[in-house]
């Protein structure tokens, strides 16, 4: 018996598609519902191929379907096709003054041919505890868009799509097309935090906060973390601490304190249970501090 590795080339055969427009992605779902997966970047999927965790007959390549690629704003909300990269979304007119968590999580995003090929509808479909762009979307209250092939639409708040390792609240014949962010506040600071063993690993801990600073208290405030959890999760009992206070070292203190008390992190090869839960803490303070002073007077809008 031989132990399957990443180093493996050969991969088994599939059928691949390639449709150009969403329409025909849906069609193409239906009709071949069992087996198929639908294929991004690839950058999780065909390594999952690889070490045999998953056999798909066809995979659809929805890399060349228009109503899934880029960015518009809308009525002040972010609209960011589902297969745009993570590289493209990085830089983005407004994303990194508007959303600089978010940049900032596609930043620590591994390597550049990586940010290159990886989509964020990928990174949250794949739906790993240590999703880099997972609590930054969490801190600005985004939303997937999601279509099925009977043709209905739904939005599921973020916070609601996550059900564990690598299982959402996508049905099958679903494909998550957009992610829609809200309009950012004046006086929002929004800052990502990422530990990982190297520079281009996946997160240990990571940590994302979106505050809105008014008269110099926090008159709003999420906070998100990942890798500590079966999936990445909001800081509540933080953010509620946190409203209607000022940001300062006791007031910081309190917050990461609360946030090591709320994760439920496990050890595995990248960590330990008990590092992870007191550096969530240490990274929410850090994220914490780097937003506030980006809130100051609002220069980043
Ligand atoms: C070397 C390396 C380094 C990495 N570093 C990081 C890192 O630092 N941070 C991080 O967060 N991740 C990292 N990853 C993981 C990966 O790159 C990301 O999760 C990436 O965003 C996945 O996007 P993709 O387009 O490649 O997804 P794919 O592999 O194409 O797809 C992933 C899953 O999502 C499904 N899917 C994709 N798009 C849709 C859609 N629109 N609708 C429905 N289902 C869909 C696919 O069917 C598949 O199940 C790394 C991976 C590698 C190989």
């Amino acid at each position: 018996m031989y132990q399957t590795t990443n180093t493996r080339i050969i991969v088994p055969e599939f059928d691949v598609r390639q449709p150009t427009s969403l329409e025909a992605v849906l069609r193409e779902l239906e009709h071949n519902a069992k087996g198929t997966r639908l294929l991004a970047g690839g950058t999780d999927l065909l390594v999952q191929i690889k070490l045999e965790r998953t056999q798909p007959a066809r995979l659809i390549d929805i890399t060349r379907v228009p109503e899934l690629m880029g960015m518009a704003v809308k009525d002040g909300m972010l609209i960011v096709g589902a297969a745009t990269s993570i590289r493209t979304l990085a830089n983005g007119v407004g994303v990194r003054e508007r959303y600089t968590a978010l940049a900032e999580s596609c930043d620590a995003f591994s390597t550049v041919p990586v940010m290159i090929m990886g989509t964020i509808g990928g990174n949250l479909c794949n739906a790993s505890p240590a999703a880099d762009t997972a609590p930054a979307l969490f801190a600005f209250d985004g939303a997937v868009e999601l279509a099925s092939c009977e043709g209905s639409r739904r939005t599921v708040p973020l916070d609601e799509f996550f059900v564990g390792p690598g299982r959402t609240v996508m049905r099958e014949d679903e494909v998550m097309v957009a992610v829609r962010l809200p309009k950012t506040a004046a006086g929002t600071g929004s800052a990502f935090v990422k530990i990982g063993r190297v520079a281009a690993d996946i997160s240990k801990v990571s940590a994302a906060v979106k505050l809105v600073r008014k008269d110099d208290r926090v008159s709003e405030c999420r906070i998100a973390v990942g890798a500590v959890a079966a999936t990445p999760m909001r800081a509540y009992t933080a953010e509620q601490y946190l409203a209607g206070r000022r940001i300062d070292a006791k007031t910081l203190a309190d917050a990461a304190r609360a946030v090591e008390e709320d994760v439920k992190p496990i050890t595995d090869v990248r960590s330990t249970k008990e590092y992870r839960t007191h550096v969530a803490g240490v990274a929410v303070k850090d994220a914490l501090g780097a937003a506030w002073q980006r809130a100051r007077g609002g220069e980043r809008q």
